[in-house]
């Protein structure tokens, strides 16, 4: 069903508008936007790889969620910015520009339906600055709404414990966290017996410039990897992908309870 993961009574798409004119409290209501994307993950994942781990996240936070705290999921916006991917079949990619549109006209609806407290929870590491803007633009348009610009790998989780330091440094991408996040749900679409380790080429061989973080460089997929894999696949399996998965359901489970509590100061 279209609810995926998702608990069907958190899930804002099943209400009917005479459900939402009935909501006890619509603006004190958290909803939470998925942004995913569909882009290629190497030859042994799907394209679908930040879309399913976002749903699977979110869904296994809101099905342990204290039902005393008032939070949807909306419909997940399944396409992102995943232009350093285009190099390779599978990826479709939306601009930043047609992003930051959409997600502008998607808090106005949800603003115009009375609700004043959203998450974009983003699930790509190409399309976290466009979430940011569009969650500081929302706030300028309407300055009742509390708008929180999100990343699924944000909360506190145990990847570390799991894998090793080259991993956590370079795996950034179908590596062993999302393959075994994978193999935990939806195992049916991962192809092991095409995993394959790849690690980042072309880097800054010394000094101050790095891949990612405080002195990158704007780089395509391409230019770092052939098979379009980061990381090592071989290190994932479904037992950490399980211990991954709780973990950051955990994770989501208390920073959910933050937004809830949390009071913007009034406009
Ligand atoms: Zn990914």
């Amino acid at each position: 069903m279209l609810n995926t993961w998702i608990p069907p009574d958190r899930f804002l798409p099943w209400r009917s508008s005479a459900d939402l004119v009935a909501m006890p409290d619509r603006a004190g209501t958290l909803v939470i936007v998925p942004v995913g994307a569909i882009e290629q993950h190497g030859p042994h994942l799907p394209a679908a790889v930040d879309t399913v781990i976002l749903m699977g996240v979110i869904g296994h936070a809101l099905a342990r969620l204290p039902d005393d705290i008032p939070c949807q999921c909306a419909a997940p916006l399944c396409y992102g910015k995943s232009n350093e991917h285009i190099d390779f079949p599978g990826t479709v990619a939306l601009s930043a520009q047609t992003l930051l549109a959409t997600l502008a006209e998607v808090l106005d609806s949800l603003h115009r339906s009375g609700f004043r407290k959203v998450a974009l929870v983003n699930g790509h590491g190409g399309q976290p600055q466009v979430v940011e803007i569009a969650a500081r633009d929302a706030r300028v348009r309407h300055r009742d709404l509390t708008v929180f610009p999100l990343f699924v790998w944000s909360v506190p989780h145990c990847a570390a414990s799991l894998f090793d330091a080259r991993e956590m440094q370079y795996g950034i991408h179908a590596g062993a966290a999302e393959t075994a996040l994978m193999l935990a749900l939806a195992p049916q679409t991962v192809r092991m017996d095409r995993a394959k380790a790849e690690w980042p080429r072309n880097l800054p061989a010394e000094g101050l410039l790095s891949m990612e973080g405080a002195r990158p460089f704007a780089w395509l997929t391409h230019d770092l990897t052939e098979s379009g894999v980061l990381g090592d696949p071989c290190a994932a399996t479904p037992e950490k992908g399980a211990e991954l998965l709780d973990s950051l359901a955990d994770g989501w489970v208390r920073l959910i309870g933050d937004l809830h509590r949390f009071q913007q100061p009034p406009a």
